[in-house]
């Protein structure tokens, strides 16, 4: 595996992978990797050619209050995790090389940043995702991208900028990996002391006492919502949203009816923690 820190390095490396026919796929990451992401490039290996990690802890998606200085950074461990995983390269890039003086473009995907994380974190964070995202694939060009479903927003948002400026990348959502508690795998979780730790398993817990009402045949969201903020309120957990939402457009549902997207963030402890669960139904239903 290679380790990059320059645009120019890394397009040098595709362009050659690229004129012996060989496919591309990213994996974009801020690394202190887990098994999460790791799933994410084993899918990656498993269906292309050539596969490039990239490593950028995104100051642009912080906002002044959030955790940017402490984020968990070990390079050494991401890049041999990433070896084992066999990634071909890693691009791990100074900040400098991202957003040389002068940069000035932002990419504002009106509307699905308007709620949750949006909402909650400010415009500021999804731009910075957008515009960073967009950069890597003008860096990277890959046939296909990995995202996670753990930030199911984030997928929406950078299948709408695909969309909306004619991207030549397909963008492949994978599933969210829990560890053996069911607390989403996420690097902010080594912010958790031993009590926050067993508190936080209540996030989804909450989903999981919510999606069982819906297959008990609940439909009502209000009904829905509040299975899951009885299994928070019990954990002493005051949850910064809990929403229902449709799972394409974020527009809210009282009734589910399609695919809705049941998203609960909290303050646990020291962490700022996110999940979700897909609750589908029949549209006859
Ligand atoms: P991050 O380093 O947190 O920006 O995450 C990089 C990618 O890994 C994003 O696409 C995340 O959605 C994905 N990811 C993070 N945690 C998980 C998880 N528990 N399961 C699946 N994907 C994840």
């Amino acid at each position: 595996m290679k380790i990059l820190r320059t645009i120019a390095d890394v397009r040098a490396a595709v362009r050659e992978a690229r004129s012996d026919g060989r496919t591309v796929g990213l994996v974009p990451t801020m690394g202190a990797f887990h098994d999460g992401h790791l799933s994410l490039m084993r899918r990656a290996r498993e269906q292309n050619d050539l596969v490039v990690v990239s490593l950028f802890v995104n100051p642009t998606q912080f906002g002044a209050n959030e955790d940017l200085g402490a984020y968990p950074r070990d390079e050494a461990r991401d890049a041999a995790l990433a070896e084992a995983e066999g990634v071909d390269i890693l691009f791990a890039p100074p900040a400098s090389e991202i957003y040389p003086d002068g940069f000035a473009t932002n990419i504002h995907v009106a509307g699905l940043t308007d709620v949750l994380d949006g909402a909650a974190r400010g415009p500021h964070h999804f731009d910075g995702v957008a515009t960073v995202v967009t950069k890597l694939f003008g860096i990277v060009r890959p046939d296909v991208a990995y995202f996670g479903q753990k930030d199911a927003q984030q997928v929406l948002v950078v299948r709408r900028v695909v969309r909306d400026l004619d991207l030549d990348v397909r963008i492949e959502a994978c599933p969210i990996v829990r560890e053996a508690d069911g607390l989403a795998m996420s690097s902010r979780n080594v912010y958790l002391d031993a009590d926050a730790r067993a508190q936080a398993t209540a996030l989804n817990r909450a989903l999981d006492a919510a999606a069982s009402v819906f297959e008990a045949g609940e439909r009502d969201g209000d009904g829905i919502l509040s299975a899951a903020g009885r299994v928070l309120a019990d954990a002493g957990i005051t949850p910064e949203y809990l929403e229902l939402r449709d799972a394409m457009t974020l527009e809210p549902v009282a009734r589910v009816e399609g695919d809705a997207l049941l998203a609960v963030a909290a303050h646990v402890g020291a962490a700022r923690l996110i999940d979700n669960h897909l609750l589908s139904a029949p549209k006859d239903a």
